[in-house]
């Protein structure tokens, strides 16, 4: 993960901590980003003036600066958040201020990426916390991808491979999918971002291939129900096994060649949830999230993006009974919206994303305060090179149909 901060930051990391968990605003460790000083001390979460304290910060920071909300925030950060959305919309929102000298970026680290790659270079994106990662995306290394594509060219099938990448991905992993010629997708645009892929190598029904990375039930759930492959055209690479755990003429054979990786939010959904939720309120419409096992996905009534889930709920009737199977503060909020409506989350035992939650208002206020005092904390800045490449590939991905 390629990843640069202030000077007033980086004064403030130590060797990396031994530990592997690290409490928050304790300690550091850059190279892993499991945890990270905040220089002049972080406000107690217990802090009676906290949220006043926010009110403050963010009115001394005016336009100068312009506050961003996954919808996967928690409430507290979502009620400063000048616009929520998903990780793509966010970046463009952010491309669309350029007066603001300022992006905080309430969301996780590959997120933050994105938004500098499509800010001007004089604005600075900021990450509230830098222990806020993706699982998912740092299951996809630089190393392990290079790594990957030699395994391909030594299996003579990379020339007939398109690398796609899903926005959860580090900049350095869209950067080597720019370089290869390849594009970015996200879960609203995966099918359209598959069609064009194998258009450039002989279409959906010849025998090109398609390298998808990091997430792969998204791959495999979009390829088998929107572009009609099978289970068996997919074969998923393990980077912890020599030659991706593949043989070379299943490398040969396949379609799509998912990446080992998942979320492990929506990873943790079940067909037996699915089947619970049926029996309890056999009226119910289950809808899920593609980052969803396929199991899952072919159980449930209905699949989309969180844009898609927020859109379903607001046109469906008042009485529907819904089960959602995305990230539970995202579900809390669609259940607060719709008292008219019986929104289930799939599954009780399922938390938050937990490297979302990284970001809380003590950390929010702590970037707030430290902007407004003329220290600029946790910026994040991608390298120049991986930069342009990741640009070419979002690029790509903004040229697809749709967009
Ligand atoms: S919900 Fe999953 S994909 Fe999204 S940030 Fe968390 S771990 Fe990553």
């Amino acid at each position: 993960m390629s990843l640069t901060t202030s000077p007033a930051a980086d004064a403030a990391f130590t060797e990396p901590a031994p530990s592997a968990l690290l409490l928050l605003g304790r300690g550091a460790d850059l190279q892993s980003e499991r945890g990270v000083e905040c220089v002049g001390g972080l406000p107690a979460a217990s802090d009676p003036d906290l949220v006043e304290r926010a009110r403050a910060a963010r009115a001394a920071l005016g336009d100068r600066a312009f506050v961003l909300g996954h919808h996967y925030q928690r409430d507290e950060v979502i009620a400063f958040a000048d616009v929520t959305g998903d990780s793509f919309k966010l970046a463009r929102e952010a491309a669309a201020r350029p007066d603001a000298e300022f992006v905080i970026f309430c969301g996780v680290h590959f997120m933050a990426e994105s938004a500098d790659i499509l800010t001007s270079d004089t604005q600075q994106v900021v990450l509230p916390d830098l222990a806020a990662g993706c699982s998912m995306a740092d299951m996809a290394a630089i190393d392990q991808v290079t790594d990957a594509w030699d395994v391909l060219v030594d299996a003579s099938v990379a020339d007939a491979t398109v690398p796609v990448t899903y926005m959860n991905s580090t900049a350095a992993i869209k950067a080597f999918t720019g370089r290869h010629g390849g594009t970015v997708c996200t879960s609203s645009n995966a099918h359209v971002a598959l069609r064009w892929a194998f258009d450039k190598v002989g279409g959906v029904d010849g025998t090109g291939k398609v390298l998808f990375m990091p997430d792969q039930h998204l791959g495999r759930n979009t390829a088998v129900q929107q572009l009609g492959l099978s289970l068996d055209d997919c074969v998923v690479f393990d980077p912890r096994r020599p030659g991706g755990g593949l043989t070379t003429q299943q490398l040969r054979d396949a379609r799509m060649i998912l990446w080992r990786g998942h979320c492990s939010v929506h990873g943790r959904f079940s067909e037996r949830n699915v089947a619970d939720v049926r029996a309890a309120d056999p009226g119910v419409t289950v809808l899920v999230h593609p980052e969803c096992k396929h199991e899952v996905v072919t159980a449930a009534d209905m699949v989309g993006s969180t844009e898609y889930i927020i859109k379903a709920l607001d046109a469906a009737p008042a009485g529907s009974s819904w089960a959602i199977g995305t990230e539970l503060n995202l579900v809390r909020r669609l259940a607060a919206a719709h008292p008219d409506k019986k929104v289930h989350y799939l599954d009780s035992t399922v938390c938050f994303c937990s490297t979302m939650n990284r970001i809380d208002l003590p950390h929010l206020v702590w970037t707030m305060e430290s902007l407004a005092a003329g220290r600029t904390v946790n910026r994040i800045v991608v390298d120049p090179d991986d930069a342009h490449w990741a640009r070419v590939a979002l690029d790509q991905m903004l040229a697809l149909p749709g967009y």
